[in-house]
């Protein structure tokens, strides 16, 4: 990843807490709000938050067609929570605009209104134990065989990843631990 320059998609949501750890891991980091922003960058992480507000805002600005044609050229893609929501190709109950990039089925607020947030130990395939933290998260319901399923919590598909696609239900920028940030700076 040296002089490597990862971007975070910075239109709502908690995007300056994935700069702050990715700065921390000694990466090069730059905001993307701008379909040219995203041809300076060589990894992108689509960061938690309203994942309906985040996918028209990709729509308007453009931003959504370039991540679909960087991803197909193998930019490699990191989505927490509501950028989990925005990778899946399908959505439970919903037609919200998204990516649709990785074979993946998620439903929304997943984990239900009455935990609404929530912290759990995780075991993630060839990472190690992490601390989960989960606000209105999704889950994964199904993924195609494509996909690599990297941790369960309560059977359900929290992490996964697909070639260049990564994707948590839970916040790591939200914790100390830079593990799940290290490991996607591998992929760059
Ligand atoms: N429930 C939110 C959504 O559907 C995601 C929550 C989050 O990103 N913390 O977009």
């Amino acid at each position: 990843m040296a002089g490597k320059t990862i971007g975070v998609l910075a239109l709502q949501g908690a995007f300056v807490e994935h700069e702050a750890a990715l700065r921390k891991c000694g990466a090069l980091v730059r905001q993307v709000r701008k379909p040219e922003e995203i041809q300076e960058v060589d990894g992108l992480i689509i960061p938690g938050g309203e994942s309906t507000t985040i996918g028209k805002l990709m729509n308007k600005y453009g931003l959504d067609k370039v991540i679909v044609d960087r991803a197909a050229q193998g930019m490699p893609i990191w989505g927490t929570c509501a950028g989990m929501i925005l990778l899946a190709k399908e959505i439970v109950d919903s037609d919200q605009l998204r990516l649709g990039l990785m074979d993946i089925s998620v439903k929304r607020n997943g984990f239900g209104r009455q935990v609404e947030s929530f912290e759990a130990d995780l075991e993630v395939e060839s990472i190690g134990p992490t601390r989960g933290v989960f606000i209105r998260a999704p889950y994964g319901e199904k993924a195609g065989d494509g996909v690599h399923i990297m941790a369960r919590f309560k059977e359900k598909i929290v992490m996964a990843q697909q070639y260049n696609l990564l994707c948590t239900a839970f916040h790591p920028e939200l914790t100390q631990d830079l593990c799940i940030h290290r490991y996607f700076l591998t992929m760059v």
